[in-house]
Protein backbone atom coordinates (compact mmCIF):
# COMPACT_ATOMS: atom_id res chain seq x y z
CA UNK A 1 0.00 0.00 0.00
CA UNK A 2 1.62 3.44 -1.18
CA UNK A 3 -0.09 6.02 0.85
CA UNK A 4 -0.13 10.16 0.10
CA UNK A 5 -0.19 11.54 3.08
CA UNK A 6 -1.55 15.31 1.96
CA UNK A 7 -1.00 17.91 4.69
CA UNK A 8 -2.95 20.85 4.40
CA UNK A 9 -3.71 22.78 7.47
CA UNK A 10 -2.41 20.37 9.83
CA UNK A 11 1.01 21.30 9.96
CA UNK A 12 2.16 19.61 12.74
CA UNK A 13 3.36 15.98 13.49
CA UNK A 14 2.25 15.36 16.80
CA UNK A 15 -1.37 14.13 17.26
CA UNK A 16 -1.53 14.34 13.67
CA UNK A 17 -4.32 11.96 12.58
CA UNK A 18 -2.14 11.49 9.00
CA UNK A 19 0.89 9.93 10.73
CA UNK A 20 -1.63 8.13 12.89
CA UNK A 21 -3.71 5.99 10.26
CA UNK A 22 -1.17 5.48 7.63
CA UNK A 23 0.08 2.09 7.39
CA UNK A 24 3.54 1.41 5.86
CA UNK A 25 5.22 3.43 2.80
CA UNK A 26 4.02 6.82 2.62
CA UNK A 27 4.99 10.23 0.57
CA UNK A 28 4.24 13.16 3.13
CA UNK A 29 3.43 16.31 0.60
CA UNK A 30 2.41 19.70 0.73
CA UNK A 31 0.70 21.79 -2.36
CA UNK A 32 0.85 25.43 -2.49
CA UNK A 33 -2.27 25.37 -4.69
CA UNK A 34 -2.24 27.59 -7.95
CA UNK A 35 -6.01 28.27 -7.35
CA UNK A 36 -5.64 29.68 -4.10
CA UNK A 37 -2.51 31.81 -4.22
CA UNK A 38 -3.69 33.08 -7.50
CA UNK A 39 -6.13 35.26 -5.16
CA UNK A 40 -4.51 36.41 -3.01
CA UNK A 41 -2.48 39.39 -2.98
CA UNK A 42 1.03 39.32 -3.16
CA UNK A 43 1.88 40.67 0.25
CA UNK A 44 -0.26 38.28 2.13
CA UNK A 45 0.86 37.86 5.25
CA UNK A 46 -0.44 34.52 5.69
CA UNK A 47 1.46 33.12 2.80
CA UNK A 48 4.85 33.68 4.85
CA UNK A 49 3.19 32.32 7.89
CA UNK A 50 2.83 29.12 6.10
CA UNK A 51 5.89 29.10 4.25
CA UNK A 52 8.33 29.29 7.32
CA UNK A 53 5.48 26.58 9.27
CA UNK A 54 6.29 24.49 5.81
CA UNK A 55 9.84 24.30 6.20
CA UNK A 56 9.33 23.40 9.73
CA UNK A 57 7.07 20.44 8.79
CA UNK A 58 9.57 19.31 6.62
CA UNK A 59 11.96 19.04 9.36
CA UNK A 60 10.01 17.77 11.93
CA UNK A 61 9.09 14.89 9.79
CA UNK A 62 13.15 14.38 8.39
CA UNK A 63 13.51 13.82 12.98
CA UNK A 64 11.19 10.97 12.35
CA UNK A 65 13.16 9.19 9.36
CA UNK A 66 10.52 10.48 6.88
CA UNK A 67 10.23 13.48 4.28
CA UNK A 68 7.73 16.54 2.75
CA UNK A 69 7.70 16.29 -1.00
CA UNK A 70 6.90 20.77 -1.62
CA UNK A 71 4.93 20.82 -4.88
CA UNK A 72 3.68 24.10 -6.44
CA UNK A 73 0.96 23.07 -8.91
CA UNK A 74 -2.83 22.43 -8.67
CA UNK A 75 -4.06 19.86 -6.89
CA UNK A 76 -5.56 18.05 -9.44
CA UNK A 77 -2.49 17.56 -11.64
CA UNK A 78 -0.18 17.00 -8.76
CA UNK A 79 -2.88 13.87 -7.95
CA UNK A 80 -2.87 12.94 -11.78
CA UNK A 81 0.37 12.66 -11.66
CA UNK A 82 0.88 10.35 -7.98
CA UNK A 83 -1.41 7.93 -9.64
CA UNK A 84 0.54 7.24 -12.71
CA UNK A 85 3.34 6.68 -9.94
CA UNK A 86 1.36 3.55 -8.69
CA UNK A 87 0.05 5.69 -5.37
CA UNK A 88 -2.62 3.80 -3.50
CA UNK A 89 -4.71 6.08 -1.46
CA UNK A 90 -4.99 9.93 0.10
CA UNK A 91 -5.14 10.84 3.94
CA UNK A 92 -5.84 14.04 4.64
CA UNK A 93 -7.67 16.05 7.11
CA UNK A 94 -10.94 17.15 6.13
CA UNK A 95 -12.48 20.91 5.87
CA UNK A 96 -16.07 21.61 5.34
CA UNK A 97 -16.01 25.23 3.67
CA UNK A 98 -17.25 24.47 0.07
CA UNK A 99 -13.31 25.29 -2.17
CA UNK A 100 -11.98 22.51 0.14
CA UNK A 101 -14.91 20.12 -0.15
CA UNK A 102 -14.94 20.88 -4.15
CA UNK A 103 -11.36 20.44 -4.40
CA UNK A 104 -11.40 17.35 -2.41
CA UNK A 105 -13.97 15.76 -4.77
CA UNK A 106 -12.45 16.53 -7.79
CA UNK A 107 -9.47 14.45 -6.52
CA UNK A 108 -11.31 11.77 -5.45
CA UNK A 109 -12.12 11.20 -8.84
CA UNK A 110 -8.23 10.35 -9.10
CA UNK A 111 -7.60 8.60 -6.60
CA UNK A 112 -9.67 7.30 -2.94
CA UNK A 113 -9.39 9.45 -0.09
CA UNK A 114 -9.59 8.91 3.67
CA UNK A 115 -10.45 11.71 5.80
CA UNK A 116 -9.97 12.47 9.04
CA UNK A 117 -11.16 14.80 11.85
CA UNK A 118 -8.34 16.85 12.64
CA UNK A 119 -8.48 20.28 12.72
CA UNK A 120 -11.65 20.06 15.20
CA UNK A 121 -12.42 18.45 18.24
CA UNK A 122 -15.73 17.45 17.57
CA UNK A 123 -16.70 15.01 14.48
CA UNK A 124 -19.50 17.81 13.62
CA UNK A 125 -22.17 14.72 12.18
CA UNK A 126 -22.41 13.26 15.72
CA UNK A 127 -23.62 15.34 18.94
CA UNK A 128 -27.46 15.63 17.52
CA UNK A 129 -29.96 16.56 19.78
CA UNK A 130 -32.77 14.06 20.77
CA UNK A 131 -34.39 14.55 17.81
CA UNK A 132 -31.71 13.70 15.74
CA UNK A 133 -31.58 17.51 14.57
CA UNK A 134 -28.30 19.65 15.12
CA UNK A 135 -28.49 22.06 17.97
CA UNK A 136 -28.23 25.66 16.52
CA UNK A 137 -28.13 27.33 20.26
CA UNK A 138 -24.18 27.09 21.60
CA UNK A 139 -25.62 26.98 25.38
CA UNK A 140 -27.43 23.85 24.68
CA UNK A 141 -24.76 22.39 22.24
CA UNK A 142 -22.07 23.11 24.97
CA UNK A 143 -23.96 21.64 27.69
CA UNK A 144 -24.46 18.48 25.50
CA UNK A 145 -20.58 17.89 25.37
CA UNK A 146 -20.17 17.67 29.05
CA UNK A 147 -18.72 14.07 29.16
CA UNK A 148 -16.10 16.17 26.79
CA UNK A 149 -15.63 19.49 28.44
CA UNK A 150 -15.44 18.25 31.69
CA UNK A 151 -12.74 15.35 31.08
CA UNK A 152 -8.93 15.83 32.00
CA UNK A 153 -8.04 14.30 28.72
CA UNK A 154 -9.14 14.01 25.12
CA UNK A 155 -6.72 11.18 23.47
CA UNK A 156 -3.98 12.19 21.19
CA UNK A 157 -3.07 10.62 17.40
CA UNK A 158 0.17 8.38 18.22
CA UNK A 159 2.48 8.41 14.79
CA UNK A 160 2.65 5.16 13.82
CA UNK A 161 6.43 3.76 14.49
CA UNK A 162 6.48 1.71 11.31
CA UNK A 163 6.08 4.10 8.35
CA UNK A 164 9.23 3.88 5.63
CA UNK A 165 9.43 7.09 3.30
CA UNK A 166 8.69 6.29 -0.46
CA UNK A 167 12.20 7.14 -1.89
CA UNK A 168 11.75 10.26 -4.24
CA UNK A 169 13.10 13.76 -4.96
CA UNK A 170 12.30 15.88 -2.04
CA UNK A 171 14.65 18.66 -2.45
CA UNK A 172 12.11 21.16 -4.41
CA UNK A 173 11.35 24.04 -2.07
CA UNK A 174 10.19 27.28 -4.15
CA UNK A 175 10.81 30.28 -3.25
CA UNK A 176 8.24 32.72 -1.91
CA UNK A 177 8.93 35.18 -4.50
CA UNK A 178 9.23 32.40 -7.14
CA UNK A 179 5.19 32.26 -6.14
CA UNK A 180 4.69 35.56 -7.00
CA UNK A 181 4.72 36.94 -3.18
CA UNK A 182 6.69 39.22 -1.46
CA UNK A 183 8.49 37.81 2.26
CA UNK A 184 6.14 39.86 4.73
CA UNK A 185 7.11 40.92 8.47
CA UNK A 186 5.18 39.23 10.83
CA UNK A 187 3.94 40.18 14.80
CA UNK A 188 6.76 39.08 16.97
CA UNK A 189 5.00 35.91 18.82
CA UNK A 190 4.14 34.50 15.50
CA UNK A 191 7.94 33.48 15.79
CA UNK A 192 7.17 31.47 18.80
CA UNK A 193 6.20 27.86 18.96
CA UNK A 194 2.41 27.13 20.12
CA UNK A 195 3.73 25.60 22.89
CA UNK A 196 5.38 28.90 24.46
CA UNK A 197 2.68 30.69 23.58
CA UNK A 198 0.05 28.68 25.69
CA UNK A 199 2.82 28.66 28.79
CA UNK A 200 3.13 32.60 28.55
CA UNK A 201 -0.70 32.61 28.15
CA UNK A 202 -0.92 30.13 31.44
CA UNK A 203 0.28 32.74 33.48
CA UNK A 204 -2.52 34.89 32.94
CA UNK A 205 -5.35 32.25 32.01
CA UNK A 206 -7.00 32.87 35.85
CA UNK A 207 -7.91 36.25 34.52
CA UNK A 208 -8.99 35.94 30.85
CA UNK A 209 -12.58 35.94 31.73
CA UNK A 210 -11.88 39.43 34.07
CA UNK A 211 -9.89 40.91 31.12
CA UNK A 212 -10.33 39.72 27.48
CA UNK A 213 -12.72 42.43 26.50
CA UNK A 214 -9.90 45.20 27.23
CA UNK A 215 -8.59 45.46 23.99
CA UNK A 216 -5.70 47.44 25.32
CA UNK A 217 -4.42 44.70 27.36
CA UNK A 218 -2.92 41.26 25.90
CA UNK A 219 -4.99 39.05 27.88
CA UNK A 220 -5.63 36.54 25.27
CA UNK A 221 -3.90 33.43 24.41
CA UNK A 222 -2.77 34.33 20.67
CA UNK A 223 -3.40 31.03 19.62
CA UNK A 224 -5.64 31.27 16.79
CA UNK A 225 -3.12 31.59 14.10
CA UNK A 226 -1.30 28.22 15.12
CA UNK A 227 -4.86 26.66 15.43
CA UNK A 228 -5.78 27.88 11.87
CA UNK A 229 -2.31 25.96 10.34
CA UNK A 230 -2.55 23.14 12.58
CA UNK A 231 0.53 23.82 14.45
CA UNK A 232 -1.10 22.68 17.25
CA UNK A 233 -4.46 20.49 17.41
CA UNK A 234 -7.61 21.93 20.10
CA UNK A 235 -7.25 18.86 21.57
CA UNK A 236 -3.63 19.59 22.57
CA UNK A 237 -4.59 22.90 23.73
CA UNK A 238 -7.70 21.52 25.78
CA UNK A 239 -5.12 18.81 26.83
CA UNK A 240 -2.25 21.16 27.90
CA UNK A 241 -4.84 23.38 29.89
CA UNK A 242 -6.68 20.33 31.56
CA UNK A 243 -3.41 18.97 32.45
CA UNK A 244 -3.01 21.79 35.56
CA UNK A 245 -4.94 21.16 38.18
CA UNK A 246 -4.49 24.34 39.98
CA UNK A 247 -5.79 26.71 37.00
CA UNK A 248 -9.31 27.61 36.18
CA UNK A 249 -9.62 27.23 32.57
CA UNK A 250 -13.06 26.30 31.95
CA UNK A 251 -14.10 29.76 30.35
CA UNK A 252 -11.42 29.84 28.24
CA UNK A 253 -12.01 25.91 27.33
CA UNK A 254 -15.76 27.44 26.15
CA UNK A 255 -14.43 29.78 23.65
CA UNK A 256 -12.47 26.88 22.33
CA UNK A 257 -15.75 25.39 22.28
CA UNK A 258 -17.69 28.15 20.23
CA UNK A 259 -14.61 27.23 17.41
CA UNK A 260 -16.24 23.96 17.35
CA UNK A 261 -19.87 25.20 17.66
CA UNK A 262 -19.27 27.65 14.38
CA UNK A 263 -17.85 24.45 12.30
CA UNK A 264 -20.55 22.08 13.47
CA UNK A 265 -23.50 24.82 12.20
CA UNK A 266 -21.37 25.37 8.87
CA UNK A 267 -21.52 21.39 8.38
CA UNK A 268 -24.72 20.90 9.21
CA UNK A 269 -26.13 24.47 7.14
CA UNK A 270 -24.17 24.69 4.15
CA UNK A 271 -25.97 27.64 2.71
CA UNK A 272 -24.78 29.81 5.62
CA UNK A 273 -21.41 30.33 3.99
CA UNK A 274 -23.39 32.77 1.92
CA UNK A 275 -27.12 33.40 2.88
CA UNK A 276 -28.67 34.64 6.19
CA UNK A 277 -28.88 31.63 8.13
CA UNK A 278 -32.10 32.70 9.82
CA UNK A 279 -33.51 33.23 5.59
CA UNK A 280 -34.29 36.78 7.08
CA UNK A 281 -33.94 39.39 3.86
CA UNK A 282 -32.46 42.19 4.50
CA UNK A 283 -32.17 45.61 1.85
CA UNK A 284 -29.03 46.69 2.60
CA UNK A 285 -27.75 49.76 1.92
CA UNK A 286 -25.22 49.83 -1.06
CA UNK A 287 -23.10 52.21 0.01
CA UNK A 288 -19.68 51.69 -1.85
CA UNK A 289 -17.98 55.14 -0.18
CA UNK A 290 -19.03 54.04 3.38
CA UNK A 291 -17.98 50.51 3.13
CA UNK A 292 -14.26 51.51 1.65
CA UNK A 293 -13.94 54.00 4.48
CA UNK A 294 -14.46 51.32 6.89
CA UNK A 295 -11.90 48.64 5.16
CA UNK A 296 -9.00 52.12 4.85
CA UNK A 297 -10.18 53.01 8.72
CA UNK A 298 -11.38 56.37 7.79
CA UNK A 299 -14.74 56.40 9.35
CA UNK A 300 -14.16 59.69 11.49
CA UNK A 301 -14.62 56.84 14.70
CA UNK A 302 -11.57 56.69 16.32
CA UNK A 303 -12.27 52.87 17.64
CA UNK A 304 -13.43 52.04 14.18
CA UNK A 305 -10.37 53.67 12.48
CA UNK A 306 -7.73 52.14 14.97
CA UNK A 307 -9.12 48.73 14.40
CA UNK A 308 -9.19 48.97 10.79
CA UNK A 309 -6.03 50.43 10.33
CA UNK A 310 -3.98 48.03 12.79
CA UNK A 311 -6.20 44.98 11.11
CA UNK A 312 -4.65 46.41 7.57
CA UNK A 313 -0.83 46.97 9.44
CA UNK A 314 -0.69 43.56 11.12
CA UNK A 315 -3.64 41.03 10.18
CA UNK A 316 -4.35 41.20 13.31
CA UNK A 317 -7.62 41.92 15.65
CA UNK A 318 -8.71 41.72 18.66
CA UNK A 319 -12.32 39.70 19.45
CA UNK A 320 -14.14 42.77 21.26
CA UNK A 321 -13.01 44.74 18.35
CA UNK A 322 -13.95 42.97 15.81
CA UNK A 323 -17.54 42.32 17.42
CA UNK A 324 -17.53 46.74 17.27
CA UNK A 325 -16.32 47.15 13.65
CA UNK A 326 -18.87 43.95 12.77
CA UNK A 327 -21.23 45.54 14.14
CA UNK A 328 -20.23 49.24 13.19
CA UNK A 329 -20.22 48.19 9.76
CA UNK A 330 -23.52 46.02 9.73
CA UNK A 331 -26.06 48.11 12.11
CA UNK A 332 -24.77 51.91 11.56
CA UNK A 333 -23.43 51.91 7.99
CA UNK A 334 -26.22 48.98 7.17
CA UNK A 335 -23.89 47.05 4.89
CA UNK A 336 -23.94 42.92 4.03
CA UNK A 337 -22.35 41.23 6.49
CA UNK A 338 -20.82 39.21 3.54
CA UNK A 339 -18.86 42.06 2.44
CA UNK A 340 -17.42 42.43 5.85
CA UNK A 341 -17.16 38.71 5.97
CA UNK A 342 -15.04 39.07 2.98
CA UNK A 343 -12.68 41.76 3.88
CA UNK A 344 -11.78 39.60 7.03
CA UNK A 345 -11.04 37.12 5.03
CA UNK A 346 -8.29 39.06 2.82
CA UNK A 347 -6.95 40.33 6.16
CA UNK A 348 -7.01 37.97 9.08
CA UNK A 349 -3.74 36.27 9.61
CA UNK A 350 -6.07 33.37 11.77
CA UNK A 351 -8.91 33.47 9.03
CA UNK A 352 -11.05 30.29 9.72
CA UNK A 353 -14.28 30.38 7.36
CA UNK A 354 -16.60 28.80 9.60
CA UNK A 355 -15.41 30.68 12.57
CA UNK A 356 -15.64 34.39 10.58
CA UNK A 357 -19.01 33.61 8.88
CA UNK A 358 -21.09 32.78 12.18
CA UNK A 359 -19.19 35.48 13.78
CA UNK A 360 -20.40 37.95 11.16
CA UNK A 361 -23.86 36.28 11.10
CA UNK A 362 -23.70 36.57 14.99
CA UNK A 363 -22.90 40.16 14.85
CA UNK A 364 -25.16 41.01 11.86
CA UNK A 365 -27.76 39.11 13.89
CA UNK A 366 -28.68 36.52 10.68
CA UNK A 367 -27.02 34.02 12.17
CA UNK A 368 -27.25 30.89 14.56
CA UNK A 369 -27.92 32.15 18.22
CA UNK A 370 -26.87 35.78 17.39
CA UNK A 371 -26.91 38.97 18.90
CA UNK A 372 -30.66 40.36 18.92
CA UNK A 373 -31.04 42.53 16.07
CA UNK A 374 -31.73 45.60 18.41
CA UNK A 375 -28.22 45.03 20.41
CA UNK A 376 -26.34 47.38 18.28
CA UNK A 377 -22.97 48.62 20.18
CA UNK A 378 -21.90 51.92 20.54
CA UNK A 379 -18.50 52.48 19.11
CA UNK A 380 -17.62 55.49 21.85
CA UNK A 381 -19.22 53.41 24.63
CA UNK A 382 -17.71 50.93 23.90
CA UNK A 383 -13.72 52.41 23.53
CA UNK A 384 -14.73 54.56 26.90
CA UNK A 385 -15.38 51.07 28.60
CA UNK A 386 -12.76 49.30 27.01
CA UNK A 387 -9.87 51.45 26.28
CA UNK A 388 -10.50 54.05 28.78
CA UNK A 389 -7.25 55.78 28.56
CA UNK A 390 -7.35 55.32 24.85
CA UNK A 391 -3.92 53.25 25.01
CA UNK A 392 -4.93 51.21 21.82
CA UNK A 393 -6.15 53.87 19.99
CA UNK A 394 -3.24 56.23 20.69
CA UNK A 395 -0.79 53.32 19.89
CA UNK A 396 -2.32 53.58 16.30
CA UNK A 397 -2.69 57.08 16.11
CA UNK A 398 0.44 58.22 17.22
CA UNK A 399 0.28 61.87 16.19
CA UNK A 400 -2.27 61.92 19.31
CA UNK A 401 -0.64 61.14 21.92
CA UNK A 402 -1.21 63.96 23.61
CA UNK A 403 -5.14 64.52 23.41
CA UNK A 404 -7.39 64.29 25.92
CA UNK A 405 -8.34 60.35 26.30
CA UNK A 406 -12.15 61.51 26.98
CA UNK A 407 -12.52 62.69 23.57
CA UNK A 408 -12.12 59.70 21.69
CA UNK A 409 -14.97 58.44 23.05
CA UNK A 410 -16.95 61.66 22.24
CA UNK A 411 -19.02 61.42 18.56
CA UNK A 412 -16.48 64.15 16.90
CA UNK A 413 -15.12 64.72 19.93
CA UNK A 414 -11.69 65.17 18.17
CA UNK A 415 -12.97 68.08 16.47
CA UNK A 416 -13.54 70.69 19.51
CA UNK A 417 -9.49 70.86 19.55
CA UNK A 418 -8.81 73.15 16.41
CA UNK A 419 -4.95 71.73 16.19
CA UNK A 420 -6.51 68.21 15.63
CA UNK A 421 -7.32 66.81 11.39
CA UNK A 422 -9.39 63.92 11.75
CA UNK A 423 -12.79 63.37 9.69
CA UNK A 424 -15.96 63.86 10.68
CA UNK A 425 -17.82 60.91 11.66
CA UNK A 426 -19.41 59.42 8.29
CA UNK A 427 -22.77 58.54 10.47
CA UNK A 428 -25.02 59.49 13.27
CA UNK A 429 -24.79 56.79 15.75
CA UNK A 430 -28.17 57.31 17.22
CA UNK A 431 -29.91 57.89 14.03
CA UNK A 432 -28.05 55.36 12.25
CA UNK A 433 -28.65 52.72 15.45
CA UNK A 434 -32.97 53.72 14.64
CA UNK A 435 -32.33 52.69 11.02
CA UNK A 436 -31.00 49.75 11.40
CA UNK A 437 -33.70 48.50 14.49
CA UNK A 438 -36.63 49.86 11.87
CA UNK A 439 -34.79 47.94 8.81
CA UNK A 440 -34.81 44.91 10.87
CA UNK A 441 -38.19 44.80 11.74
CA UNK A 442 -39.54 45.43 8.53
CA UNK A 443 -37.23 42.20 7.31
CA UNK A 444 -39.20 40.76 10.25
CA UNK A 445 -42.51 41.95 9.91
CA UNK A 446 -42.78 43.29 13.07
CA UNK A 447 -44.97 45.87 14.17
CA UNK A 448 -43.46 49.20 14.58
C1 LIG B 1 -16.58 39.34 13.26
C2 LIG B 1 -15.66 38.28 13.83
C3 LIG B 1 -14.88 37.51 12.98
C4 LIG B 1 -14.05 36.51 13.50
N1 LIG B 1 -13.27 35.77 12.62
C5 LIG B 1 -12.48 34.78 13.10
C6 LIG B 1 -11.68 34.02 12.23
O1 LIG B 1 -11.68 34.19 11.01
N2 LIG B 1 -10.88 33.07 12.77
C7 LIG B 1 -10.84 32.83 14.13
O2 LIG B 1 -10.08 31.95 14.57
N3 LIG B 1 -11.61 33.52 14.97
C8 LIG B 1 -12.42 34.50 14.52
N4 LIG B 1 -13.17 35.23 15.39
C9 LIG B 1 -13.18 34.86 16.83
C10 LIG B 1 -12.14 35.56 17.73
O3 LIG B 1 -12.15 36.95 17.50
C11 LIG B 1 -10.71 35.04 17.54
O4 LIG B 1 -10.71 33.64 17.59
C12 LIG B 1 -9.78 35.55 18.64
O5 LIG B 1 -9.75 36.96 18.62
C13 LIG B 1 -8.37 35.01 18.42
O6 LIG B 1 -7.49 35.47 19.41
P1 LIG B 1 -6.97 34.50 20.54
O7 LIG B 1 -6.40 33.26 19.94
O8 LIG B 1 -6.07 35.29 21.43
O9 LIG B 1 -8.32 34.15 21.30
P2 LIG B 1 -8.63 33.63 22.76
O10 LIG B 1 -9.55 34.62 23.37
O11 LIG B 1 -7.40 33.29 23.50
O12 LIG B 1 -9.49 32.32 22.49
C14 LIG B 1 -8.87 31.04 22.29
C15 LIG B 1 -9.37 30.40 21.03
O13 LIG B 1 -10.77 30.15 21.12
C16 LIG B 1 -11.38 30.31 19.82
N5 LIG B 1 -12.34 31.42 19.90
C17 LIG B 1 -12.38 32.42 20.78
N6 LIG B 1 -13.44 33.20 20.54
C18 LIG B 1 -14.08 32.68 19.48
C19 LIG B 1 -15.25 33.02 18.75
N7 LIG B 1 -16.01 34.07 19.08
N8 LIG B 1 -15.58 32.27 17.71
C20 LIG B 1 -14.85 31.21 17.34
N9 LIG B 1 -13.75 30.82 18.00
C21 LIG B 1 -13.37 31.54 19.05
C22 LIG B 1 -10.25 30.67 18.86
O14 LIG B 1 -9.80 29.49 18.26
C23 LIG B 1 -9.19 31.25 19.80
O15 LIG B 1 -7.88 31.13 19.29
C24 LIG B 1 -14.01 36.26 14.90
C25 LIG B 1 -14.81 37.04 15.75
C26 LIG B 1 -15.62 38.04 15.23
C27 LIG B 1 -16.49 38.85 16.17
Amino acid sequence: MRQVLWFRRDLRVEDSALLANASEDVLPIFIFDKNILSKLEKDDKRVTFIYKSILGLKKKLQALNLDLAIFYDEPKNVFENLKKDGFDEVLCSVDFDSYAKNRDEEIEAILPIKRFIDSFILNPNSHLKKDNTPYKVFTPFYKSLNMITQSHNIEEYSANKNLQKIQTDYSFIPTLEQMGFETQELPDFLSKNPIELLKEFKAKVNKYQEERDFFYIDASSKISVHLRFGLISPKQVFNYFKSFNSIDCEFFIREIFWREFYNYILFHFPNSEKQNFNNLEIKWSQNEDDFLKWCEGKTGVPIIDAAMIHLNNTGLMHNRLRMVVASFLTKNLFVDWKKGEEYFAKKLLDYEASSNIGSWQWSSSTGADSAPYFRVFNPYTQSQKFDKEAIFIKSIFKEFENIEPKLFHIENGLQSNLFVEYPKAIVDIKLSRQRAIQMFKEAKNEQF
